[in-house]
């Protein structure tokens, strides 16, 4: 039941009068009562009696309606003080922090969690504004919407950065309602907010689990998918070119299959620290699943580029992997394919690259593979290559090496070729044959050549000078050199130059390029031996020679391709090419010699068919001056390169 204020005033004020005019009416009723005590004389007063029974009741009911309100009031208040109490406990007890102000913004509470979210105490804030924990994370556009929510709806909540006193900023989830008084004017404000930073903290790591591969960190296929659709979309619009490289590991099963899944894990976890130690940082590499990994060239305007990115991390997997007590090989076969070149979108690039992996594979593994048409990217290859020899030249990246050339019957080193090698900054060591061809083309290779030439001179010098019992040095020209009148002049320019004996110069030209131009070459030949050096036609039986035209040129030696070399000691053609080249030579006077020996019997059976000198990885290597002259010796006493 409830009983309003002013119900329990009515009821008062009722029972008061009504007991006030019923005391009156009932002593004048009793007094008429004891001047004439019969019955009937109440008779006189019918309407008086049923005033006095009908007020009395009224009464009677009044005064237990205010008994009522006497008593429920006391309760209400009772109940007050419980619901305070209660409330005092929640406030005092509550994780979340509680900031109260007044309707001026002027803290008057603060609760326990406050002090411990904040790190304030009670009374650094009290009679503070709020703003002294702004972090300045938001602008004043952020403040302004919250003034707004309050002043409309009385009520703002959502996330705000704060600054504890420490000085570190935080997110918050806070509440704030405005509190009106009985006349709906804002008497105060209630701030109610929890630390949510630890959530924060598991919705980023949350966010890390679904983008990224937990064994390596490293991006996932979803991550990379989402990045490579981004590049895409900023190379369009800056005009810029993008690269996707797809790495898979050659023969990675057979390694979880041998050696179980946790060694396979640990590789791959390997395998994705150095990735990123190759490729750095600035780009993206994923792991897009089991031994698959994925690059995102930005800005990678040519083939090159990403060929060269390839060739290195090639390069890097050659080193093995140690851990654990294991000492693992793998090698990574990489399908190349460029945007805009190849695909207009992501999900095309990263198909495309999947086809330039297979081909990759096929073709060998341990290598890469460009989804572009071949002949394009080997057309830009030689562009670039080019432009990097050229560079090569000027910062003295070619090298000088020489191999040793044998007598085969005493065994004795008497000769050396001179074999020129690339020192490329990011590919290591450079064959010739990867790079003389573009030399060619590109008419670098007369600089080249004339280098390699001086380099031989001087070094021929020098073990001259040293006592070194070499007969000759043998340079290689090629065919495009060979072909220019001014030749001559250049080799006289050079042994003069460094002193050189023209005697012990060597100069090795192709049989091709001699059978191209008979006529100029017979006329070149004539003056470089009136200089008084020595002619050697090299590959001699790849080409086709005439003998008529052989047997006028002022040549010295035959070299007998390694081609034919390798077939022997049992390959019946290529003995009886040999055995003809042999005594073609003999019959005209010059020196046979032959290249490619890798094996003993080999050597034994040219000495047999009476060749005289022999050259080849079975005698040495071609390596730098000083390392030949030290394995040279060693190498006879060694291995006894005497063969008879
Ligand atoms: P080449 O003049 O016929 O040189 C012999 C090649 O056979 C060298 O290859 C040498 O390393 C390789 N070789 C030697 N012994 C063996 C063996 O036992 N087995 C096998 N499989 N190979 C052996 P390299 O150094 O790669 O040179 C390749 C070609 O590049 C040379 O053939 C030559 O034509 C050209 N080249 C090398 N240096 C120069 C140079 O300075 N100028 C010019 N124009 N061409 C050069
Ligand atoms: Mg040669
Ligand atoms: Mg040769």
């Amino acid at each position: 039941m409830s009983v309003s204020v002013r119900d329990a005033l009515r009821m008062a004020a009722l029972y008061l009068v009504l007991s006030i005019v019923w005391l009156a009416v009932a002593g004048q009723v009793l007094d008429d009562l004891i001047e004439n005590p019969r019955w009937h004389a109440l008779g006189g007063h019918p309407s008086v009696l049923v005033w006095v029974l009908a007020s009395s009741v009224l009464i009677f009911i009044s005064r237990a309606r205010l008994l009522s309100f006497i008593g429920l009031g006391a309760r209400l208040r009772r109940e007050d003080r419980e619901r305070l109490r209660m409330a005092a406990a929640v406030f005092d007890t509550t994780l979340e922090g509680v900031l109260v102000t007044d309707s001026k913004g002027l803290i008057v509470h603060v609760n326990r969690a406050f002090m411990r979210i904040t790190g304030y105490q009670e009374d650094e804030v009290l009679g503070q504004r709020p703003n002294k924990f702004k972090s300045g994370h938001h602008g004043p556009a952020f403040y302004q919407q919250i003034y707004a929510a309050l002043s409309s709806n009385g009520e703002w909540s959502g996330e705000i950065w704060n600054r504890r006193k420490s000085g570190e900023i935080y997110p918050q989830w806070q509440t704030i309602r405005a509190i009106r008084d009985d006349h709906g004017a804002v008497s105060h404000f209630v701030a109610v907010f929890s630390d949510i930073s630890a959530i924060k903290h598991s919705e980023q790591e949350l966010a890390h689990l679904v983008h990224h591969d937990p064994l390596t960190s490293l991006p996932n296929r979803l991550l990379f998918s989402d990045r490579a659709e981004q590049a895409l979309a900023a190379a369009q619009a800056h005009k810029r070119g993008c690269a996707l490289l797809l790495m898979d590991l050659d023969h990675f099963q057979s390694i979880n299959d041998g050696l179980g899944h946790p060694i396979g894990d640990q590789l791959l976890k390997r395998v994705a620290e150095r990735l990123s130690d190759v490729l750095g940082s600035g780009l993206t590499l994923a792991r897009l699943g089991g031994d698959e990994f994925g690059v995102l060239l930005e800005g990678c305007q040519q083939v090159g580029e990403a060929a060269s990115v390839a060739r290195t991390v090639i390069e890097r997997m050659k080193t093995p992997f140690s851990f654990n007590g294991h000492r693992l090989f793998i090698s990574v076969s990489i399908g190349i394919s460029l945007f805009p070149h190849d695909a207009l979108t992501a999900e095309q690039l990263l198909r495309n690259a999947d086809s330039a992996l297979f081909k990759a594979k096929t073709c060998g593994r341990a290598g890469y593979a460009l989804y572009t048409e071949e002949l394009t990217a080997h057309a830009q290859h030689r562009v670039e290559t080019a432009g990097e020899l050229r560079r090569a030249l000027e910062h003295d990246e070619l090298q000088a090496y020489f191999q040793p050339v044998h007598d085969l019957a005493s065994g004795a080193m008497i000769g050396v070729e001179t074999l020129v090698r690339w020192l490329h900054p990011h590919r290591g060591l450079v064959a010739p044959g990867e790079f003389i061809p573009i030399a060619e083309r590109s008419g670098l290779i007369a600089e080249i050549d004339t280098w390699v030439l001086r380099q031989a001179c001087q070094q021929m010098v020098r073990w001259q000078a040293e006592g070194r019992a070499l007969e000759f040095v043998a340079v290689n020209i090629s065919s495009r050199l060979f072909s220019q009148r001014s030749l001559y002049r250049e080799v006289a320019k050079v042994l003069d130059e460094t002193g050189m004996n023209p005697g012990l110069l060597e100069i090795e030209v192709t049989e091709s390029a001699v059978m191209d131009d008979p006529e100029v070459s017979l006329e070149q030949l004539h003056r470089l031996r009136e200089l008084g050096l020595r002619l050697a036609i090299d590959d001699f039986g790849t080409g086709y020679s005439s003998l008529l035209r052989l047997k006028r040129l002022p040549v010295q030696k035959l070299k007998i391709d390694q081609g034919f070399v390798a077939g022997l000691p049992d390959d019946e053609d290529d003995i009886a090419i040999v055995r003809v080249i042999i005594a073609l030579a003999r019959s005209m006077g010059m020196q046979v010699h032959a290249e490619g020996i890798e094996h003993a019997q080999q050597a034994q059976l040219l000495l047999t068919l009476e060749c005289q000198l022999g050259q080849g990885y079975w005698f040495g290597r071609p390596m730098p001056a000083d390392e030949l002259m030290a394995t040279a010796h060693a190498g006879v006493a060694r291995h006894g390169r005497r063969l008879r």
